[in-house]
């Protein structure tokens, strides 16, 4: 595994390997690697002749008292893992060499980014826009592989790539989690074991949403109200949102047929983990 850091460099690897008539699977990340990112390495692989994965804790995408600073990194760790993977190239790039001084221009995709996470994250998806049309640039990726788990992340994402005309497929992942069904997440280190044991409660609500959906439940009022009682379950938990949105929009569904996405996010204390859950009703 190739370790490059200067984006020039990267990028005139990524065009010998296009010149050769290679395919580039791109998988960006922020480091700290679990097995949800490493189902997208492997599916990368999988779909892929060249392998690049990038680490990198972008600063643009954290709010003023978000948790840049103290966002877990082991880098180490991750290039161990990574090894294991066949990766080719992976891409660490430093701040200043992507967000130099004189840096003034921004992707925003309107609408969307304002919806769920955008609303108590304004910085959020604008920051991911941003970064990701410029990786697009630099590793002149053929796909992109990237996790259900940020669904909205996802949809704005493919918004941006049609928009915008970017050459790159973006190729969508299934949830991985842990044992007891918690999303996995680089944040979930931040809990206690005590709040660990308890986050299950959040897949929980969503996988009782599917199934009474799924039963042909379909008072939307009534469910939220029973999906938000047993989160309240669990008082150290502050539900920032919880959801059934169209998939497509992310707008309210006005009732609960066709396809609806269950979505939340909550907080322990400063940590604010996210999850969501696909349903069609039939
Ligand atoms: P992050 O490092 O959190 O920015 O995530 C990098 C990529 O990994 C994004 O495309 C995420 O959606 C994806 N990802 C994170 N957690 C999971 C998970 N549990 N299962 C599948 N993909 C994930």
């Amino acid at each position: 595994m190739k370790l490059i850091k200067d984006p020039q460099g990267m990028h005139s690897f990524s065009l010998k390997a296009k010149y050769r008539g290679k395919t580039i699977g791109f998988v960006p990340t922020m480091g700290y690697l679990h097995e949800g990112h490493l189902s997208l390495v492997e599916a990368a692989r999988g779909k892929s002749d060249v392998v690049i994965v990038s680490i990198f804790v972008n600063p643009l995408q954290f709010g003023a008292n978000e948790d840049f600073d103290r966002y877990p990194r082991d880098f180490n760790h991750d290039k161990k893992q990574l090894q294991n993977f066949d990766v080719d190239v992976l891409f660490i790039p430093s701040r200043d060499d992507i967000y130099q001084e004189s840096h003034r221009t921004f992707v925003d995709v309107e609408g969307l980014s304002k919806r769920l996470c955008g609303i108590s994250r304004p910085a959020l998806f604008r920051g991911v826009t941003t970064i990701l049309a410029k990786f697009f640039n630099i590793v002149s990726p053929d796909f992109v592989f990237m996790g259900e788990k940020d669904f909205q992340q996802l949809l704005i994402v493919r918004q941006m790539v049609r928009d915008l005309n970017l050459p790159v497929e973006v190729i969508g992942l299934p949830t991985v989690r842990e044992f007891d069904g918690l999303a996995m997440s680089s944040r979930n280190k931040y809990l206690s074991p005590k709040e660990r044991q308890n986050a299950a409660v959040l897949c929980q609500a969503l996988n009782l949403g599917r199934q009474e959906i799924e039963k042909g439940e379909r008072d939307k009022h009534k469910l939220l109200l029973r999906l938000r009682s047993l989160v309240g379950t669990i008082p150290s938990i502050r539900l920032d949102y919880l959801v059934m949105v169209d998939p497509d929009t992310l707008a309210e569904k006005k009732d609960l047929n066709g396809r609806t996405l269950l979505a939340l996010a909550a907080y322990f204390g400063k940590t604010r983990l996210i999850d969501n859950i696909l349903v069609e009703a039939k």
